[in-house]
């Protein structure tokens, strides 16, 4: 019986096209320029190279500069949340559905995430925001992360469903023994995904058990 719910933020609680990553990709950029001083040319390179050896363009920087992680956060999310993301009645609905307590466990920074759960009009489903710092910037797919969930919300691997719409992010999770749930068009999900499915929006249709169970 599953009595969490992990949710990832961002790409899996609005959909990919919003214009949100494109926007956080050219403030990250922007601040590996402007702030770290690496040369505009070489930027898209160093931030590959970051992503494939440390999961982050941020634990890059920290580990190859020493960058104020809380400075990082707030510089580069600094976004047009509002004109990008509109509230989204179909999700508040499919989230009212489950009796399961809910996170999000994110990537990102919390006040980010408060953001985009209140332009979207669903703040009010979320016990709780374990973002980042909470990790200790151990992010997912570190293990710690995980860890730190199951601690947070009381429950064992087997109560609870990740959802993602990263593979890499849900593997950890289902190699505890959670269930899982890709979000967006996976090329190769179905290997660590139970489901997976275009948008979050039909979630309770693609695992109708996680309602049933509420009522007997
Ligand atoms: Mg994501």
């Amino acid at each position: 019986m599953i009595k969490t719910i992990f949710f990832d933020l961002d790409d899996t609680l609005y959909p990919k096209d919003s214009g949100v990553w494109q926007a956080l990709r050219g403030r990250i950029a922007q601040y590996m320029h402007e702030v770290v001083g690496i040369p505009e040319a070489d930027v898209p390179t160093v931030r590959e190279h970051y992503l494939k050896t440390y999961g982050t363009s941020l634990r890059g920087l920290q580990h190859h500069h020493a960058i104020d992680a809380e400075a990082y956060l707030r510089y580069t999310h600094e976004l047009p949340i509002e004109t990008l993301i509109a509230p989204n009645p179909a999700l508040d609905a499919m989230l009212s559905q489950l009796p399961q307590t809910k996170y999000i466990f994110t990537n990102s920074a919390s006040f980010h995430a408060e953001r985009v759960l209140r332009a979207l009009g669903v703040e009010r489903h979320f016990a709780e925001i374990i973002d980042v710092r909470k990790m200790e910037f151990r992010s997912k797919p570190d293990l710690f992360a995980y860890q730190l969930a199951f601690e947070r919300s009381q429950t064992a691997p087997g109560e609870t469903l990740f959802v993602d719409d990263m593979p890499a992010n849900l593997a950890p999770a289902k190699r505890l023994g959670a269930l899982t749930a890709l979000i967006g068009e996976p090329e190769d999900g179905t290997a660590v995904a139970d489901v997976s499915l275009a948008q979050v929006e039909r979630l309770t249709e693609a695992m109708p058990a996680l309602v049933e169970f509420a009522h007997g």
